[in-house]
């Protein structure tokens, strides 16, 4: 999800994001394996990734916000009370996102956090449409992202590339200044072109223009679908976009021809376990049809969304479908794989960063017997 104000929500939620539900129990000393593998994320936004870490130097540097900078009183304001609360915090990361600066700071700040989980890929999900009509400069922001790109790869080790998202909600000015900021000023970073936001009444084909004009420069598609709607959005994605993966994708689990058409081409899914049930796509994590998914023979990926906002990380998203779907060591190693070749790396990094999987694995099961 790029914006939970849109959020569609069924119901109005009682329970926090972060206290949603139980996660399903990570196998012993799983949770060590994971915390060392490397790995490569496909599905994080940009704004959607401010720890509170990161949201306290940035309120640091704007006082005026009324947003507390003490690490311990914003520990306490991080705890969501409910939805509501949820998406107010959320805005109030959005407004400290103020110039050029910050948003330098937040993107690199990211990277760190990324680090931290041994993260060495990450297409980060932007939406540059929202900071542009905040005030930032189009030039100036493309130059915050990209100098923090490069430092971020230099310093840390992580290698970020972006996919600028539209919007949805926002309509079709904003996937007009999406598509024009992606074809006319794409940064060196840029691989591929989303679309975000709420999908209850914003039909995916009248997006089609834009991803034609986006495609045709040479970025890869990669639209949400089927997050909070039926698989009907997710053909809609297919079809209309030319998807090549599909944020979430929850509801193709509804329609096996469907994820037959998925398992044949390949297309695959970016799961992202604790934000759908944060968002009441699903209702329980043990519910989750990421099962259903793998049975079909659809290629999945792990992935994190928004994580200090759901009260996760990658890391517990790794474990989280460990045990939902039973896998040991080498089934992680190779959720692992998956994602390296469901990315947008060249070749070359995608059999660099597949021996470094295939070395931890092995590591790993030479200390454990
Ligand atoms: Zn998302």
């Amino acid at each position: 999800m790029s914006d939970p104000l849109h959020a569609p929500l069924s119901g109005t939620p009682s329970a926090a994001p972060a206290q949603a539900a139980p996660a399903p129990s990570v196998p012993d000393g799983l949770a060590d394996f994971i915390a060392g593998l490397p790995k490569a994320e496909l599905h994080v936004h940009h704004v959607g990734s401010a720890s509170p870490r990161i949201v306290s130097e940035l309120a640091a540097r704007h006082p005026e916000a009324g947003v507390p900078s003490d690490p311990e009183a914003l520990a306490g304001y991080f705890t969501f009370t409910d939805f509501a609360h949820f998406i107010q915090v959320y805005l109030s990361v959005v407004g400290l996102v103020r110039d050029a600066e910050d948003v330098r700071l937040l993107t690199y700040e990211v990277a760190r956090d990324m680090a931290r989980q041994s993260v060495r890929y990450a297409e980060l999900t932007v939406t540059p449409y929202s900071s542009v009509a905040r005030g930032i400069p189009d030039g100036a922001f493309l130059e915050a992202i990209e100098d923090a790109r490069t430092a971020a790869e230099r310093e840390l080790g992580v290698v970020l590339r972006w996919i600028f998202d539209i919007p949805g909600e926002a309509g079709l000015a904003a996937a007009e200044e999406t598509t024009r900021l992606a074809t006319t000023m794409a940064p060196d970073g840029l691989v591929g072109f989303g679309l975000g936001g709420p999908e209850i009444g914003v039909p995916r084909p009248q997006f089609k223009p834009y991803f034609d004009r986006a495609l045709a420069t040479g970025l890869h598609s990669v639209p949400h679908a089927g997050e909070t709607t039926g698989p009907e959005t997710i053909w809609d994605a297919l079809t209309s976009l030319r998807a090549e993966r599909i944020g979430h994708g929850t509801s193709a689990a509804r329609d096996p021809r469907l994820l037959e058409h998925l398992a044949e081409r390949g297309i695959p899914l970016e799961v992202c376990p604790t934000s759908n049930v944060a968002t009441r796509a699903i209702d329980t994590l043990a519910e989750h049809p990421v099962g259903e998914m793998v049975k079909a023979g659809v290629t999945i990926t792990v992935n994190s969304d928004d994580p200090p906002m759901f009260g996760t990380d990658l890391n517990t998203e790794y474990g989280i479908v460990a045990g939902l779907l039973g896998l040991d060591a080498a089934g992680v190693a190779e959720l692992a794989r998956a994602a390296v070749r469901a990315s947008f790396l060249d070749t070359a990094a995608k059999s660099r960063l597949t021996e470094e999987i295939d070395a931890h694995l092995t590591a790993w099961q030479r200390r454990t017997p």
